[in-house]
């Protein structure tokens, strides 16, 4: 977004930026001076004001499992990063992707929340995420979908907007709005703001309690922005474009998984104006270094009753896989592994997230 808003005040032709996107995506091509198609005094120039480097993200590690990839980025303002790609068997790619170096909302279940927020990520630190040269060199095409659901409330970055322009820019990514999700746990202004400039973008709301005093305990933001507040907005979405509305419920035992939360979950959405279009995930609270110590993932069981409870009570319900486990990967919960949460306040400019178990790659 910096270069292309650059070329435009430098009175540059539009098929210049292409010709960099080409040569981004080239995987030989590191920096600008290797974007032979450019004329010299544009490298020399991009050079000066962007760096050399003509990627906004350094791979650091990637650790893999059978279905699921997670790669450590550094950004050129040196925040660190994760970005998971899961495969699925049938034949496609899922990208999970980060908004935020950390994250300042501070949600009782999430190890992001622990460490605070870092830095919000530009717009092309955002999308590069997606358009990396390391996927294409692995021979993997651009992904089937991408998820707001790594690292950082999504709808807290006002960056994310133009990174959403890149993605859908048949110039830079070309995605289909509808092949991405952006996540957020009910920053209700820029949800509003979303789906007016983005409608075809899907969204996940974190509900995780129908209760709201017992939901600012885990998602502290519910004291600012409650969750009804969201979901007006998302009924009047669903009412107005006809779109599905996605709510995330993360089951914790002995927290969020009786029978009377269901209850109330259930009528919360019933009450919808478009309940038809209101699909629940119910996902397994995975446990996580710097989560709350007292939250324990439920048995299975319990949450395919959950599930199969909410479905009898014409609730559409579904159990979200999850995959990766094995290198804590599963999406919005990547970063345990990776973080040494420094005191609050005292990070220093430019030391970024630590990698405490880097495992090579
Ligand atoms: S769940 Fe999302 S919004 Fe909450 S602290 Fe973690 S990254 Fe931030």
């Amino acid at each position: 977004m910096r270069i292309r808003d650059h070329l435009a005040l430098a009175g540059e032709p539009a098929f210049r930026f292409r010709q960099i996107i080409a040569a981004w995506q080239a995987s030989s091509a590191v920096t600008f001076d290797d974007g032979h198609a450019l004329p010299v005094r544009l490298r020399a120039d991009l050079a000066e004001r962007f760096g050399p480097q003509l990627h906004p993200l350094t791979a650091l590690d990637v650790q893999r499992d059978e279905q699921v990839e997670k790669v450590l980025f550094a950004s050129d303002s040196g925040a660190r990063i994760e970005t998971v790609v899961s495969h699925y068997r049938a034949g496609w790619d899922s990208m999970c992707i980060s908004s935020q170096a950390g994250c300042g909302l501070g949600c009782t279940f999430c190890a992001t929340g622990a460490v605070g927020l870092i830095r919000n990520l530009p717009a092309d630190a955002i999308a590069a995420q997606v358009m990396h040269p390391r996927w294409t060199r692995a021979g993997q095409p651009r992904p089937t979908s991408v998820a707001f659901m790594g690292m950082g409330e999504a709808l807290a970055n006002p960056h994310v907007f133009d990174a959403l322009t890149l993605l859908t820019d048949p110039a830079y990514a070309g995605m289909s709005a509808r092949r991405i999700t952006v996540s957020t746990v009910g920053f209700a202004p820029n949800l509003e703001r979303l789906v007016n400039e983005h409608p075809q973008v899907g969204v996940t709301l974190s509900v995780h309690s129908p209760f709201p005093t017992e939901r600012a305990g885990i998602i502290p933001l519910e004291e600012r922005f409650p969750l009804e507040q969201s979901l007006e907005i998302l009924d009047r979405h669903a009412e107005t474009r006809r779109r599905k509305v996605f709510l995330a419920y993360l089951l914790i035992a002995d927290v969020n998984d009786s029978d009377e939360h269901l209850s109330a979950l259930a009528a919360l959405i019933l009450e919808r104006s478009r309940a038809e279009l209101f699909h629940v995930s119910v996902i397994r609270y995975n446990e996580a270094a710097g989560a709350h110590p007292d939250y324990r993932a439920p048995a299975s069981k319990r949450v395919d009753e959950f599930v199969r409870e909410l479905t009898a009570r014409g609730i559409h319900a579904t159990r979200r896989r999850q995959f990766g486990t094995s290198i804590d990967a599963a999406c919005g919960q990547l970063h345990a592994r990776y973080l040494s949460p420094p005191p609050r306040g005292t990070m220093p400019a430019g030391a970024e997230l630590i990698p405490v178990a880097p495992t090579g790659g």
